[in-house]
């Protein structure tokens, strides 16, 4: 099967040939990736893999020099009303949580919906209600983010990403910058987020969330995927040199 040829089947998210550089430095080196509708794909590899850059590509916060980017078969836009249209289908989670600090939990959750999607006031408020209910933070909904943990700021981040109803959702490291007894909240949300049936991409180092949530774990190194498998067969029989020395660091 050839990955150029727009009649080969195609996933919700398709990278093919993707190559991007800082400078001298290449970070994505020929990327082909094909995320099936409801999938959950754990990327892994060493800091400075190209991870980061990789979930960034893919909402378009990073240009790529060449290589293609489909959204539900559609090239990304570069620019204008699609593109934050294009923003809103791809839900982002970061390390650092990134929630307004002016605004409350609540607003925090209605903004995109209100601005982006266009959502009438109430109907937006509601949804965010339930959605803050769903991660186990509606008591919260009046505060500030400064006033909560970082684990409830976190399931707040991936609450006001849902409310976009995201066709995709992308976590990068969700949980690093958690303390470790909050580390397991913030996973329990994204476990259910996957046994529902949302599409994620998730770069994590918790092997315990890729082998419970991931359909396909994907190895990143220097820029390439070097190996990728279901989890199973990724965590026990690793092919690649490179991976078995990073699962040998991190296990
Ligand atoms: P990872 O997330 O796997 O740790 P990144 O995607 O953040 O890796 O980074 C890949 C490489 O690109 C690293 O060498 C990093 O230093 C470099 N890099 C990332 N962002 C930039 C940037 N904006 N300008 C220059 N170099 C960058
Ligand atoms: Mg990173």
């Amino acid at each position: 099967m050839s990955d150029s040829g727009t009649l080969t089947k195609t996933g919700l998210v398709d990278l093919s040939g993707v190559n991007k550089h800082f400078g001298e430095l290449h970070v994505l080196k020929d990327i082909n990736l094909s995320i099936a509708k409801g999938e959950v794909v754990v990327v892994i590899g060493p800091s400075g893999s190209g991870k980061s850059t990789l979930c960034r590509a893919i909402n378009r916060l990073e240009p790529i020099d060449t290589g293609e980017i489909r959204l539900d078969g559609e090239p990304l836009p570069s620019e204008g009303k699609s593109l934050a249209r294009l923003r809103a289908d791809v839900g982002m989670v970061f390390q650092s949580f990134n929630l307004f600090a002016h605004k409350t939990i609540l607003q925090n959750v209605t903004l995109g919906p209100l601005k982006v999607r266009k959502t009438d006031p109430k109907q937006a408020e509601k949804r965010a209600l339930e959605l803050l209910e769903r991660v186990g933070v509606a008591n919260q909904a009046s505060k500030y983010p400064a006033q909560l943990s970082g684990g409830q700021q976190q399931r707040v981040a991936i609450a006001r990403a849902l409310a976009m109803d995201p066709k995709v959702i992308l976590f990068d490291e969700p949980t690093s910058a958690l303390d470790p007894e909050m580390i397991q909240e913030v996973l329990e949300v994204m476990i259910d987020l996957a046994k529902q049936g949302m599409t994620m991409v998730v770069v994590t180092h918790e092997m315990g969330f890729a082998r419970t949530a991931a359909n396909r774990v994907v190895f990143m190194a220097d820029g390439e995927i070097v190996e990728q498998a279901d989890p199973e067969t990724f965590f026990t029989n690793p092919t690649s040199r490179r991976a078995q020395d990073f699962l040998g660091k991190i296990l």
